[in-house]
This record gives C-alpha cells, sequence and structure tokens, in this order.
C-alpha cells in the first residue's frame, strides 16, 4: 500500500491519491484530469480537419478538356462531337472563374453556356449531370415549359435556383459555380403564329426573362422555390459563375438547317466538297438555325456554344444496355446478386429489346421502360423463390413477357 503513495500521473505529476482514476499503462500512468485534456484537444483537432474537408469540398476539380471527355466515355456512349465541345467548354468556364481574382488586364473571358440540341433520349440531360459529378458542382434540373413570366401562373424563372440551392445544401458559395440544365429550351420557342395582342407568356416573354440569369446577376431567391412572398426571407445569389446547358429536340429545325444551306450553296454546287450530308443535317446546325426555329437573339448570343447530338442507332443502343459504368443490364444484375440469384442477359435478348427500344423511336429512354416490362415478373416472384439461384433472359422470354403485356393493353381496351 506505502508503494501507493508514490505512483504519480506521468503527465501532470499528480500523485494517485490526488486522482479519481489514476490508469496504469506499459511504463506510465494517467489520471483522469489529464485524459479529459487530451480528449478535448483530440476533438479540436479533428473538428478543425473535418472543416478543412468541407471547405476542400467547395472547391470543383478543373480537369483538362481531354480528361473531361475521358471521363465522360465511361457513362455516354458515343456523341463524341458533343463530348468534345462540352469538353471545351465546361473546362474554359471554370478556368475563367479559376482566374478571375488574378486577372489585371481588360481581357474578360466570356461566359460559356451551352446550347444541345438532339432528339428525346439521346443522352442530353446524361451528359450535363455527369460533368456537374465529375467536377463535384451541384447540379440541377429545369424544366422550360414550367416556367413564365414574373406575374403569370407557373414558375418564376428565378425558380431555377431555388433547386441549384438545394442541390448544393443551401451552400451559397457552392451554388454560386453549379451547373444548371434548362430542358426543353426549345418549347420556349417563340410562335410566329402568335397573335400579336395576347402576350406570348410562356415563350418569348420567357426568354427575355431568362437573360439576366443568363448572362449574370444577383438574384433573390426563395430558399423554398415556389412564388415570392413580400415577408418570405431571400438568399442572394450571383448567377455570374454558374453554368447554363440547355437541351431541346427542336423538332423540324432540319427545314430551317436545310434551307440555309441550299440558299448558300447556290452557285457551288459543281464543287463536291460542298455537298452536304442531307441525312445529318444537325452536324451543320448554327446560331442562325435556332433564330429561325424561334429563339430570341439576345438569348442565343448569350449560350454561344451550340452543339448537337446524334440519334443512336442499333450499336449504340446495345452498348449502352451494357457498357457504361451503370448500364441498365449491370444495374439489374446488381439488384439480383443482392437477392443472391445469378441473372445472366444472353446477346440475342440484348438485341430484341434495341429493336423494339428503335420502333418506340425514344431513344435510350425506350430501352429503360422496355427493359422494365420485361423483367417486372422476375423482380415480383424471385425474392420469394428461395431456391432459384439463377435466371437466364433469353430472347424468348422477352418475347414472352412483351407479348403479354401487349395482351394485357388489348385487354384492357
Ligand atoms: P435526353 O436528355 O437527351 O432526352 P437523357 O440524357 O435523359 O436524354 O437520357 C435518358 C436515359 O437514356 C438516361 O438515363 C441514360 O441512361 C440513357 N442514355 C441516353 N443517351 C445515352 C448515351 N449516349 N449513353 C449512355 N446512356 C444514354
Amino acid at each position: 500500500m506505502s508503494e501507493n503513495i508514490h505512483i504519480t500521473c506521468s503527465f501532470c505529476g499528480r500523485n494517485k491519491q490526488d486522482t479519481e482514476v489514476l490508469i496504469a499503462g506499459a511504463n506510465a500512468h494517467i489520471c483522469n484530469a489529464c485524459i479529459e485534456q487530451a480528449f478535448q484537444i483530440v476533438e479540436q483537432d479533428s473538428k478543425s480537419l473535418s472543416s478543412n474537408k468541407d471547405s476542400n469540398s467547395n472547391q470543383f476539380k478543373l480537369l483538362k478538356p481531354v480528361e473531361i471527355k475521358g471521363h465522360l466515355d465511361d457513362y455516354v456512349i458515343g456523341q463524341d462531337f458533343a463530348k468534345k465541345v462540352m469538353s471545351v467548354a465546361v473546362y474554359n468556364h471554370y478556368k475563367r472563374i479559376s482566374q478571375i481574382d488574378i486577372t489585371d488586364d481588360d481581357i474578360e473571358i466570356e461566359k460559356s453556356n451551352i446550347i444541345m440540341v438532339g432528339k428525346t433520349g439521346t443522352g442530353k440531360t446524361l451528359l450535363a449531370k455527369s460533368i456537374a459529378k465529375l467536377l463535384n458542382v451541384p447540379f440541377c434540373i429545369a424544366d422550360a415549359t414550367v416556367l413564365t413570366e414574373a406575374g403569370y401562373v407557373g414558375e418564376d424563372v428565378e425558380s431555377i435556383l431555388s433547386r441549384l440551392l438545394q442541390a448544393a445544401d443551401y451552400d451559397v458559395e457552392k451554388a454560386k459555380i453549379g451547373i444548371v440544365f434548362i430542358d426543353e429550351i426549345d418549347k420556349i420557342a417563340r410562335k410566329k403564329d402568335n397573335p400579336s395582342i395576347t402576350r406570348d407568356v410562356s415563350g418569348e416573354g420567357v426568354q427575355q426573362a431568362m437573360l439576366k440569369l443568363l448572362e449574370g446577376t444577383v438574384v433573390n431567391v426563395p430558399p423554398q422555390g415556389g412564388r415570392k412572398h413580400p415577408d418570405q426571407k431571400m438568399i442572394a445569389l450571383d448567377t455570374k459563375n454558374i453554368l447554363f446547358i440547355s437541351g431541346g429536340a427542336f423538332d423540324g429545325i432540319d427545314q430551317h438547317i436545310g434551307a440555309r444551306l441550299n440558299t448558300r450553296s447556290i452557285g457551288f454546287k459543281t464543287d463536291e466538297e460542298n455537298e452536304f450530308d442531307k441525312n445529318n443535317l444537325l452536324e451543320y446546325i448554327s446560331p442562325q438555325d435556332l433564330k429561325n426555329f424561334g429563339l430570341i437573339p439576345e438569348l442565343i448570343g448569350r449560350m454561344p456554344i451550340v452543339t448537337y447530338l446524334k440519334p443512336l442507332d442499333k450499336k449504340a443502343l446495345k452498348l449502352i444496355l451494357t457498357e457504361p459504368k451503370n448500364a441498365i443490364t449491370k444495374q439489374y444484375i446488381k439488384l439480383f446478386e443482392i437477392d443472391g440469384v445469378k441473372l445472366i442477359f444472353e446477346n440475342k435478348a440484348i438485341e430484341l429489346i434495341v429493336e423494339k427500344a428503335l420502333n418506340f423511336d425514344l431513344g435510350a429512354r425506350g430501352l429503360r421502360s422496355i427493359c422494365e416490362s420485361v423483367m417486372l415478373d422476375a423482380m415480383y416472384d424471385i425474392p420469394s423463390q428461395k431456391s432459384k439461384k439463377e435466371l437466364v433472359i433469353s430472347s424468348s422470354y422477352v418475347n414472352k413477357k412483351l407479348n403479354k403485356l401487349v395482351l394485357n393493353k388489348l385487354k384492357v381496351a
């Protein structure tokens, strides 16, 4: 016992009898007071470490165009030209942001907002979303068709930014460098047959309302979206560094492109190189065609990068089903794996699904809905069938499921 009296805390030197607890280590002792102090130090350190991490996560990754395209290749099949254009535009945009504070000359790099033209289901949204994910910036999708001028029934143009703020977890600094995808931009084209006595609330008016937003302005955003109320708390958001990417199918724009090319090529027809590919008129799209389609020149001017996405052919659709990191078939395989079932898609089955999707003319969108119809019964039954260890999706399986679907639809009719 008398030995104990001489035991002291190796950190503060207190005698054992002056402590509440004294813990023994290999060659040392520590008292309760020192443990508490040490705990506080560790906790403070780990807090400052995690806040550093948070501010780092505010920073986007500035990748080179080749790197951006390389990453996009993992998720988006084909569309090489659009990927290239987007990679350069996005690189320039973020380079502009990161250098904005250090440029002291008068050269101001302009914003590179983008317009993508391409049929539905060709990957417009996927491209924009993949870029945001890659750069680690907030991303939101806005539907141009629900937007109206302020004061009319529908959503104010500013509501787009509420969504971006939500995507950024209300971190204004993050939202300021986010990406907004405006879908169906073609649906707010000016309607030529619009009688002049009524205002074009959902068309040209919305285009006008969007101008400031695209160019860069400080907008007071209602955090929860919806209409602005006088007593609502607003968050000020500068749109100067937000990248706007818009997309639309622009049905019928080929005619405008064709007409422009025809008038231009008069007198040059003898030169073989001036012949253009009439089946792929989108390749020749220019801002002029967007104007003829009904977008106002001011809006086109604020989205200076124009690119196109090609309709997806059989080969591309097959790749989409099987190749990308989160390809549809890979997702089903994983879902079944969780239930302990090995799912196998036969090549012929994949080809049949592709054929059906082409018939629907919905691009890759058709693939998903066809697959859902094919897989529904299996996804319903298999989790309850403990003995089932493998399921092979053959072309006859696909046919059976799809025929059943058609028969059911006929019955309802
Ligand atoms: P869009 O915006 O052109 O109408 P989406 O990008 O929304 O089309 O595509 C719909 C779905 O189809 C996406 O979820 C994606 O899985 C798939 N998809 C479309 N195009 C491609 C593509 N080029 N590569 C890979 N998947 C694609």
